[in-house]
């Protein structure tokens, strides 16, 4: 469910036109809705209410601190993967006892950093990376909580760069050296075994991996509390969100109609397939859900600037393209694309391609979509997660501005970039 709709001829966001947002702010601007993000937050965090457990929020899918702080405000806990993230977390008013610090390749810099913080756990990647915290919490007369991510071998059946669970990701410790090396870092003075964590990949929409995956894992983690005293099991991140069908999937009545087989995932089903493995552990169980927060709660709208008619295909040509919006471009990602424009029905196939001087930069081609010219605006739905946050200045496009959206306010949390804040950092 999410709170993109249209009413009266336009598609609004909660109780604003879009197009206001465009004639006050132009575009691109991504726009997101408030009550999208609690209501995915709260769905999750009460699906799990059963259990000790905390939803840590994936900071990567998106980090502007106005978002950070409506979440922090709910009593979200925040999962990491960067100094900066911790920063931004902080700045928007996070707590870092509630937040985990992941990642391959943190540095010296960045561990010092969350262990002055007070950060909950860091979850370790290698047996290397174990012995290196141990130094610098030496160091510092620090102990470091860690928990150690396993590698479950489990296919998540997902886009292959967003698969991260099989033994050939470069993601975590195999799942049968994992003993070994709780182990090894038990020795270890300046450590303490807080943890065990896993993340098996992104964009998930059936249980299945998820079952499979905890079930397997289960019986570690008890195995670990008993040994070392763990106190929590993260299972990470990853619930799937709907692409396709974006718009519809607003209403609660679209999930009733859809048949029992292909329902898409919701935080119920998840919970009731994981919870009877989960409970029996009694570990705090922490989730890091991203995708699945803020995918829905936010659209990027681009103005179509020309159309071009080819001998084989007609491009629409917009404002914005894959340095605002990559997922098409980097992992085949689909967006639904509407007018803001309620459309009469009337449709046309079309390559839909922005201005950058790359024969990626596409956001869909040979769709059929509802009819739209030059001068209309469109909407890229689903673009509230791994959206902004891989935006990029490249061609010199000024990065877009951000709209927060609540019921019938809508704030600037993030202003568009001007020529000037291009070059502010360079000197000539
Ligand atoms: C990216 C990531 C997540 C969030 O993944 P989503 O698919 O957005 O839910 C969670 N945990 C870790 C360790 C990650 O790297």
């Amino acid at each position: 469910m999410h709170s993109f709709h249209y009413s009266n001829g336009g598609l609004h966001c909660e109780d604003v036109p879009l197009s206001d947002l465009v004639s006050e702010h132009g575009t691109p601007l991504y726009v997101y809705s408030a009550a999208t993000f609690r209501d995915r937050f709260t769905k999750l965090d009460s699906a799990f209410s059963e259990i000790d457990h905390e939803v840590a929020y994936a900071v990567k899918a998106n980090s502007n601190l106005s978002v950070l702080r409506l979440l922090a405000r709910l009593g979200s806990g925040f999962d990491i993967v960067s100094g900066g993230e911790l920063y931004r977390v902080i700045k928007a008013g996070g707590d870092p006892s509630k937040c985990t610090f992941a990642g391959v390749g943190k540095t010296r810099a960045e561990i010092e950093y969350v262990l002055k913080e007070g950060i909950y756990s860091i979850n370790v990647e290698s047996e290397e990376e174990a012995a290196f915290i141990n130094k610098v919490a030496g160091e510092l007369g620090l102990i470091a909580p860690i928990a150690f991510r396993v590698n479950p071998n489990v296919d998540a059946k997902t886009h292959k760069y967003i698969s991260t669970g099989k033994s050939e990701n470069k993601f975590g410790i195999d799942f049968e050296l994992i003993a070994a090396a709780y182990e090894r870092a038990s020795k270890l003075p300046n450590l303490q075994l807080k943890g065990l964590q896993m993340h098996i990949g992104s964009q998930l929409t059936s249980v299945a991996p998820f079952v499979e995956a905890v079930e397997k894992v289960a019986p570690l983690a008890a195995d670990l509390k008993r040994q070392y005293g763990i106190e929590f099991f993260s299972i990470g991140g990853g619930i799937g969100i709907i692409y396709e069908d974006a718009l519809a999937s607003g209403k609660e009545s679209w999930w009733t109609e859809q048949p029992e087989e292909t329902r898409p995932l919701t935080p119920e089903c998840y919970a009731s397939a994981i919870l009877p493995t989960l409970q029996p552990l009694g570990l705090k169980i922490l989730l890091e859900p991203g995708r699945f927060i803020a995918g829905n709660a936010g659209v990027l709208l681009t103005e179509c600037l020309y159309e071009k008619k080819g001998s084989s295909k007609t491009f629409k040509i917009v404002d914005s393209g894959m340095h605002h919006l990559i997922r098409p471009a980097l992992y085949e990602g689909h967006h639904e694309i509407v007018p803001l424009k309620e459309s009469s029905g009337e449709t046309e196939q079309v390559d839909v391609v922005g201005p950058i001087c790359e024969s990626g930069d596409f956001f869909c081609q040979n769709r059929e979509l509802p009819r739209f010219m030059p001068g209309e605006t469109i909407a890229l739905m689903s673009a509230g997660a791994y959206g902004m946050v891989m935006a990029t200045t490249y061609n010199s496009h000024p990065l877009p501005a951000e709209i927060l959206v609540d019921g019938a306010e809508a704030r600037v949390v993030r202003k568009r970039q001007s020529f000037a804040d291009l070059i502010e950092a360079e000197e000539v």
